[in-house]
């Protein structure tokens, strides 16, 4: 029978959190007496979350494994169980519980009233470092402000998405991914869910520093093009100043030949001017290659097993 429901869980190095995310998506499932499927994306994980998630597979034909040749990221992860999934409505959340399932249901019922886009607002976070709070209130603001599509303030990934909002999602296969950017983007009747997101299960963060900058740079460029026109914004900037500094200059001079004298001016704008052309540059490079990426048209991940091959090999048993 094919699901009503289908839930997606991108799972690095989650061991300990696993057999708790089974049960208590389970449980929370169960409620909804609806045919439901959860699809696992085992993301290149070196701890035993492999094998754990065979075990569930092995157990409970809901359980749907996709398992990754290597780690491709969240995003990636996250997209396979997008292609993977065959629900009606498609949920996505984190494996270590920090959203909690239960909030799944209220996403349903709003689905219920005909929203094809549910997402859930993080009211509150527990037990996060001020560091990752405050970072991630100027990064959503930041994005807010000089995107083009209004993603809304304070959500994650964990949102329910209805089957026309994943088709199109599923013909969006750009390399540098931000989902809920994309989500925003497809359109249709759109909603909020407030939820309070708790604490990590059990483990540590998978997304150290560099992995939520990197996030932070796709989001941007995958939105905006504020960085490129930035360029031009400062150049405009810098030639007016110079026209006006130009006539200022010389009648300083004619008036007292000792002002702006010696080099000290010169060499902070050219310095100023320097600074400012590479880090263009450096824009347009990073623009350049996602571009690059792009034409070289690689999938976005490899997957070594399939649900569809892991139901083969299990039936051959
Ligand atoms: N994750 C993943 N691949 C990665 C990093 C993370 O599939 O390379 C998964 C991880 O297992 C979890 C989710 O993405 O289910 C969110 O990661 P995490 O909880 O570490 O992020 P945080 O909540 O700290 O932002
Ligand atoms: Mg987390």
């Amino acid at each position: 029978m094919e699901p009503i429901f289908s839930i997606i869980a991108p799972i690095y190095n989650e061991e300990e959190s696993l057999p708790e995310l089974y049960r208590r998506v389970s449980e929370v499932m169960d409620r909804t007496h609806e045919p439901w499927e959860l699809v696992l994306i085992n993301d290149g994980s070196q701890d035993k979350s492999s094998e754990i998630i065979r075990e569930l597979a092995t157990r409970d034909k809901r359980v749907r494994p996709v398992m990754f040749a290597r780690n491709f990221g969240h995003q990636i992860a996250v997209t396979a169980g997008l292609d993977y999934s065959r629900g009606e409505a498609v949920v996505i959340i984190d494996a270590d519980l920090q959203d909690p399932p239960e909030v799944i249901l209220e996403l349903i019922d709003k689905w219920r009233e005909g929203y094809e886009v549910v997402y859930a607002v993080r009211s509150e976070r527990e037990g996060e470092t001020w560091f990752k709070k405050f970072t991630a209130s100027i990064f959503y603001r930041l994005i807010y402000r000089i995107t083009d599509v209004k993603i809304p303030l304070d959500t994650g990934d964990f949102r329910l998405l209805d089957r026309k909002g994943v088709k199109v999602m599923n013909t969006m296969r750009e390399h540098h991914r931000f989902l809920r950017g994309m989500s925003s983007w497809v359109g249709f009747r759109q909603v909020g869910v407030n939820y309070k997101r708790g604490l990590r299960f059990a483990g540590e963060t998978k997304y150290p520093f560099r992995k939520m900058l990197k996030l932070a740079v796709n989001a941007i460029t995958g939105f905006s093009y504020f960085p490129l026109q930035l360029a031009t914004y400062i150049g405009f900037l810098s030639a007016g100043l110079a026209i006006i500094a130009i006539p200022v200059v010389i009648i300083l001079r004619a008036i007292n030949p000792q002002m702006f004298f010696g080099q000290a001016s010169t060499l902070i704008a050219v310095l100023f001017l320097g600074g400012v052309q590479l880090i263009s540059l450096g824009i347009l490079g990073e623009y350049i290659g996602r571009v690059y990426d792009e034409v070289k048209g690689r999938p976005l991940y490899v997957a070594s097993e399939t649900p569809e091959d892991f139901d083969i090999e299990t039936q051959n048993q």
